[in-house]
């Protein structure tokens, strides 16, 4: 029996977990606090008028809101990035497993693979596609939303699906 990589199987339960839920609680923090911002500056607080060498009311607020949507971008990037690097190990898994020297005489055993890779190919993919899909291939090397999808993007274009219908290696 395949024995799966230790440290991608911690990592993914505490991404599902643990990561999951915190990123959605940090994006909710940073939302209120922004919702909050908006009320300012209250009345009187403009006539505030601070030393010199001090921000003004509506200035510490402009910083705060800045400082808070620079860290939702940053969470969001840092997002993409797992996103991303999970889509390339996949997609590098996937070409290691198809590498074959002329005299090697075990084939590995196939993948089921992820959504994201049954999509490349496919027709019109960017248009009903989604690259960062990593639900588990059912259908047509696809998860079943996609595959569904991409069906309907065929039937409105008229495009001939029997090609894609080719088993998948
Ligand atoms: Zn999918």
């Amino acid at each position: 029996m395949t024995r799966p990589n230790r440290d991608l199987d911690q990592a993914g339960h505490t991404l599902q977990s643990v990561i999951a839920l915190n990123l959605t609680n940090a994006l909710e923090h940073i939302a209120r606090e922004l919702s909050v911002l908006d009320g300012f500056p209250e009345r009187g607080e403009q006539a505030n008028v601070q030393a010199t060498s001090e921000l003004t009311s509506v200035e510490r607020h402009a910083d705060a809101r800045y400082a808070l949507t620079e860290a939702r971008e940053t969470l969001r990037d840092h997002k993409a990035q797992v996103l991303q690097s999970i889509r390339e190990l996949n997609e590098y898994i996937n070409v290691v497993m198809r590498m074959r020297q002329p005299r090697n005489v075990t084939k590995p055993k196939s993948n089921d693979g992820l959504c994201c890779a049954g999509q490349q190919g496919k027709e019109g993919a960017v248009e009903w596609g989604d690259p960062m899909c990593f639900r588990m291939a059912d259908k047509v090397g696809m998860c079943s939303l996609h595959y569904q999808r991409w069906r309907k993007h065929c039937e409105t274009k008229g495009i001939d699906r029997s090609r894609d219908f080719q088993p998948l290696r």
